[in-house]
């Protein structure tokens, strides 16, 4: 029964004071998850702060302040919640418009924390072109169309991902050409919206002059930039917790940037040494939590694999729908 293993998932949660995260074994638990129990080996619970995750433009440029989830409008004070809802509540991303009781285990994306709300529509992608790198923010295109940045450490899968969502291996190549990798690089989606491939931080092997200030360059796109829906942090899962992640991860938490984990590598199960990706995101996410008390929605990928290429898909989907009402 599904709704009894939520529950006791959020017994466990009830028993700490503070936000704990757990990891669940459903392969060993009786439930089945639709559509794909394989894909979804655990889920990771983790505060949601909605505001964080989306911005609207229609509610202001400051998302911190605005936007109200369905779980704060309808929760009512005076009633005690019951241990399903507070789980609900507490560890799912809710989309707008997600009625918290009604939220059942098959509207949990596989690999991820996030519920598909009624704004979930058209997410494949069928057209996809290279449309201009800016060396500024202020010189991005102008036209209004939704967009979402794509961050992360070098190496850390970022092209792999844009080829696999776009399937079309060349398009990524772009940011990958001499002069083109510190730029801001849009690409057009559908003719509707971008994907945008931000600059990679932390090149292990660059000498010190040749490493950029990251933080000052991306730093005016981020918070200006008043069509991005989110940014989606991709963090590699098949390493533990790097300093520089974390301190990327904590920068955005601290500035409100809305923002979506994409954990990247999920098909490396098998390490050599060290942990596996559930461990490392789960690790990752402990350290994250004094600077995002409520936590972003999280999901698990491989661009080998394709693991959770249509979730993510699907998850950007409601989140621009949203935006674009
Ligand atoms: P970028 O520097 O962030 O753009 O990273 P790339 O996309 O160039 O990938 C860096 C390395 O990681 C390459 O050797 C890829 O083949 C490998 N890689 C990327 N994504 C995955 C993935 O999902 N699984 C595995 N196993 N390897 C990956």
């Amino acid at each position: 029964m599904h709704i009894l293993h939520v529950k006791i998932v959020a017994i466990l949660e009830c028993q700490c004071n503070a936000p704990i995260l757990l990891l669940l074994e459903y392969q060993s638990s009786s439930v089945s998850l639709s559509p794909s129990p394989k894909q979804c080996p655990f889920i990771l619970s983790c505060k949601v702060n909605f505001s964080r995750s989306i911005r609207n433009p229609k509610l202001g440029p400051n998302p911190r302040s605005h936007v109200t989830t369905t779980a704060s409008k309808t929760t009512k004070q005076s009633q005690p919640m019951s241990d399903t809802a507070r789980f609900v509540r507490t560890v799912l991303f809710l989309p707008p418009g997600v009625d918290p009781d009604e939220v059942t285990e098959d509207m949990i994306l596989p690999g991820s924390n996030i519920v598909v709300g009624p704004y979930a529509g058209h997410s494949q992608i069928k057209e996809a072109e290279f449309v201009k790198s800016s060396g500024r923010a202020k010189d991005c295109p102008k036209d209004d169309r939704p967009e979402f940045g794509i961050v992360g450490r070098s190496n850390v899968g970022k092209s792999s991902l844009i080829n696999a969502l776009v399937r079309k291996k060349e398009i990524a190549l772009t940011s990958k050409k001499p002069g083109k990798t510190q730029l801001i690089n849009h690409f057009l989606v559908n003719k509707s919206w971008y994907i945008v491939d931000l600059p990679g931080y932390g090149f292990a092997k660059a000498p010190d002059a040749a490493r950029m200030d990251w933080f000052s360059f991306t730093k005016g796109y981020f918070q200006n930039r008043e069509t991005l829906v989110a940014v989606l942090l991709l963090i590699d899962a098949s390493v533990p917790p790097q300093k520089i992640d974390l301190d990327c991860a904590n920068w955005l938490g601290r500035n409100n940037i809305p923002m979506t984990f994409v954990f990247t590598k999920c098909d490396k199960m098998k390490v050599a040494k060290g942990r596996r990706p559930d461990e490392n995101i789960r690790s990752f996410q402990e350290l994250i939590r004094e600077n995002y008390p409520q936590h972003p929605p999280w999901i698990m990928t491989s661009s080998v694999t394709g693991l959770g290429r249509d979730e993510l898909l699907l998850h950007m989907s409601q989140l621009r729908n949203y935006w674009d009402q």
